[in-house]
Formats: C-alpha cells, structure tokens, sequence
C-alpha cells in the first residue's frame, strides 16, 4: 500500500487556483523531491498534505487512510519548516516532546521519544537550551527531532535548509540521507536547490503552474543529453 496518495487535489483561493488538479503516490521510503519554480505550488501542496490549508476538492490517504478531513495532529505527518517554527519560550526537549504531551502520553514515553530523537540527531547537550540559544543549523537539528518524535508515517520537509550556509547546507544532506536511511520513513521534500534534489531524491517531482509536469529518478530529469 502507498504510504502517501495525492487524488485530484485542488486548491483554489478565491478565483486563483494554486494546485490545479495533482495526483501523485509516494511508496513506503521513498524520497521524494518537489522542485519547480517559485510560485508554482509547492508549499501550497506540502501544507495541505499537512492540514495546514482546506483543499478545495480531491483526496489525500496516509497508509491508505483517508485523511483529507482530518486534523493535522491526526494525519501521521510531521513538517519541518524553512524558519525552524520552534516555540520560542519552550526548551529544546520541550518543543521535541510538545505534540506528544499535547496527544496525552505518559511522560516516561515522551522522554524516551525525545531522548532518542535528540541522539540521532546529535543535540544531546542542548536539550536544557531555549531556540535562541542555538545557532541555525542547531534549531533545524530540533525542528527535525520534533518531527521525529511524532514517529510520522509520513515526513514533509519545506525548504529546510534554505536559511543555512552552504556548508551547513551540504552538512546537513547528508544528515537527512543518513536519517532517511535509519528510519526508513517516506518523506516529502520541497526545495528550489538542485543539489538537494540530485543527492537526496529516490524520485523527483517537477511542479510548474500548478500541475505536477514531470516525475522521474535524478539522472533521468538531470542528466538528459
Ligand atoms: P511555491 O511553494 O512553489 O513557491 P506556493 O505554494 O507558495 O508556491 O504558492 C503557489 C501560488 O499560490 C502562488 O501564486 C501564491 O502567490 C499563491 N498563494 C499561496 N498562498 C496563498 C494565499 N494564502 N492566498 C492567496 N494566494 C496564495
Ligand atoms: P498552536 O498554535 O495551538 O500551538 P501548533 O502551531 O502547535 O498550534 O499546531 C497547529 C496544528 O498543527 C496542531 O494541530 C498541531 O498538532 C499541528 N502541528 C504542529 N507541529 C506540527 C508539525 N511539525 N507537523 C505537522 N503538524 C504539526
């Protein structure tokens, strides 16, 4: 069964119509990287996917589950924002353990969850910090862990290394190959970068106006004569 599939999605606001018909499947672990122009729908997209926005007609199943209608906290989908989105007055475990406690788990399970996250992702020593202690690349490293700790069927990445140095920035790819490869989650990643989308996608999506205009394996899209 897919883990993610995108039915004949369209969002409209008022009389503009961001994403204009979408159907897409992701299966168990794969990778997936949306590229496209700026504007043409990625985000808009990524965060229906999330709940973020209300699609105007079609459907989206998580594990074959219809999820449309559901709320975001009840999606099996984590995302991990270009701007971190940590909560500011809240401690580094805190943020990574939040969706958990709000969900009502006991806390020796949220520790856990938590602990766990912040060891993969190597941010052991900043549990205890608040975000404004951290530099960037540290707050994406929490912002990360929180999605992990929600254990996501699904992971949907937007732009989560745009606001980095380019050496943070191909730091962090491999990082993300190497949690891919540990958890072996499906996940979801929005970016204009074309690195990123070369090292990191098992497919590519390429999104123009829209529409989805191009699916295919990095060497396919990329390195055609
Ligand atoms: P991308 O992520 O590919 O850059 P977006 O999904 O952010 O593109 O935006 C797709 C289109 O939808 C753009 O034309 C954008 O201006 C429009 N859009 C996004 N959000 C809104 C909104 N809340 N109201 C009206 N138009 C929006
Ligand atoms: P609030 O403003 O009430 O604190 P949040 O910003 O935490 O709300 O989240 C709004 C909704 O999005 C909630 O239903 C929450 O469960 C969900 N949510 C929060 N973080 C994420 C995330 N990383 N991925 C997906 N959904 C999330």
């Amino acid at each position: 069964m897919p883990s993610l599939q995108i039915d004949s999605v369209v969002k409209s606001y008022d009389s503009f119509a961001a994403i204009k018909g979408v159907s897409f499947t992701a299966e168990p672990g794969e990778f997936v990287v949306m590229v496209g122009p700026s504007g043409c729908g990625k985000s808009t997209l990524l965060r229906s996917i999330a709940g973020l926005e209300t699609i105007t007609s079609g459907a989206i199943r998580i594990d074959g589950r219809d999820i449309t209608h559901a709320e975001p906290s009840d999606r099996g989908v984590a995302m991990v924002f270009q701007n971190y989105a940590l909560y500011p007055h809240m401690t580094v475990a805190e943020n990574m353990g939040f969706a958990l406690k709000m969900a009502g788990r006991p806390k020796a399970e949220i520790a856990a969850a938590v602990a766990k996250a912040a060891n993969i992702l190597r941010i052991e020593e900043h549990l205890h910090k608040t975000p404004k202690q951290l530099s960037g690349g540290q707050k994406q490293r929490v912002a990360i862990g929180r999605a992990i700790t929600r254990a996501p069927h699904v992971f949907l990445f937007d732009e989560p290394l745009s606001n980095l140095d380019a050496a943070l920035r191909s730091q962090m790819r491999v990082e993300l190959g190497r949690l891919h490869a540990e958890l072996r989650a499906t996940m979801v990643y929005v970016t204009h970068d074309q690195t990123e989308a070369m090292t990191m996608a098992t497919r590519i999506v390429v999104m123009n106006a829209g529409r989805i205009e191009q699916v295919g394996a990095p060497l396919d899209l990329y390195n055609r004569p």
